[in-house]
């Protein structure tokens, strides 16, 4: 990263409180993203890259962050009060959802929905605010944004939705825009729009962006830096292009043999990868995804890898690339570990 960072996310950890106890959604997360960059956070479901989300904005449905830091210009919102948060919610950091349905509300038109959002941060008329709203529906693509301010959620397709949520964001011109999964719910075309919008706009605003996906696909479009999530943990990251290209972490190899290509023979099966992700309650001893790696040795099962420097700024969670760790090693490794694993 070259530039300063904007947002800070120090050694994370975020817990849920159930009828057993606590447990540990997010385990000791770090990574930044920098002023105009995208950075995107991939895995599975149940990886923790959302809950990780929500907490940077302390949006915890039931959560709690239970330690670390998360520094946005040099104030943790970790320990920040409500009040505070209020205000950099929408004004400095603004999140569009995976659902738009259940993010607008369907009792008021999204012209008011939109005019309560600058309101809240904006000391602006009514009528200025209303005027600013018929702005961004058109900047966000709403045709005929003059009388569709009076529509109500309902009465719009789900990209339109969408849009709305985007306009919304970016009614007060955040620094940072979380979206979370921003396009799931959208046919493929409509996909690539929302996508080509949200970078168009990242442009105009010089907005920052936090892209929680699990596609990996969007990754190679979108980011400038990738941060794998595995199991509540970063297990890898680095620049996009890097990690895409030659990926140091078994699980981001496997993720990306999931993804189908040009080139992909139609016939074959794609690679899927076996298991599934841990539960909370069982997470497994060692590397937490030695269950499931193909390249996994019996240190895997009890050594629990930190996450290793490499060149050029990236990290990965595996043993294979503990620095003390020779080729010759990795060789012996690769060939104790492929008995008994799933295969892919
Ligand atoms: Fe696989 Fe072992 Fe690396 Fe974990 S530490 S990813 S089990 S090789």
């Amino acid at each position: 990263m070259d530039s300063a960072p904007l947002l800070q996310v120090e050694d994370l950890r975020v817990e849920f409180a159930t009828a057993d106890g606590a447990v540990e959604a997010v385990s000791g997360v770090n990574f930044a993203v920098a002023a105009n960059q995208t950075v995107a956070v991939v895995g599975e479901s149940g990886s923790g890259k959302s809950v990780t989300a929500l907490a940077v904005l302390q949006l915890l449905d039931g959560g709690r962050i239970s330690g670390g830091r998360v520094l946005w210009e040099d104030r943790d919102l970790a320990g920040m009060d409500r009040a505070g948060m209020r205000r950099i919610r929408g004004n400095d950091i603004a999140m569009i959802f995976q659902d738009p349905m259940t993010s607008l509300d369907p009792l008021y038109t999204v012209g008011h929905q939109i005019v309560e959002a600058i309101r809240l941060h904006r000391k602006v008329s009514k009528r200025a605010a209303r005027e600013r709203a018929v702005e961004l529906l058109e900047q966000v693509g709403i045709p005929d944004p003059r009388s569709r301010v009076d529509a109500y959620p309902h009465q719009l397709s789900g990209g339109q939705r969408q849009r709305v949520m985007i306009a919304i964001a970016i009614a007060c011109s955040p620094r940072l825009l979380i979206a979370d999964e921003p396009t799931t719910a959208l046919d493929v075309t409509i996909e690539a729009q929302v996508l080509e919008l949200l970078r168009n706009l990242q442009r105009e605003y010089e907005t920052a962006l936090l892209l929680v996906t699990h596609d990996v696909g969007v990754v190679a479009e979108m980011a400038d830096w990738v941060v794998v999530f595995y199991a509540g943990q970063v297990v890898e990251q680095g620049p996009t292009a890097q990690v895409l290209g030659d990926p140091r972490h078994p699980y981001t190899a496997a993720l990306l043999a999931a993804v189908p290509s040009p080139t992909t023979d139609k016939a074959l099966p794609l690679a899927a990868i076996g298991g599934a992700v841990p539960g909370l309650r069982d997470m497994p001893s060692g590397c937490r995804f030695h269950p499931r790696c193909s390249r996994a040795w019996d240190d895997c099962t009890h050594t629990e890898p930190a996450l290793y420097a490499l060149p050029g700024g990236r990290q990965s969670r595996c043993l294979l690339q503990h620095p003390d760790r020779s080729p010759a090693d990795e060789t012996a490794g690769e060939l104790a570990g492929t008995a008994g694993r799933e295969s892919a």
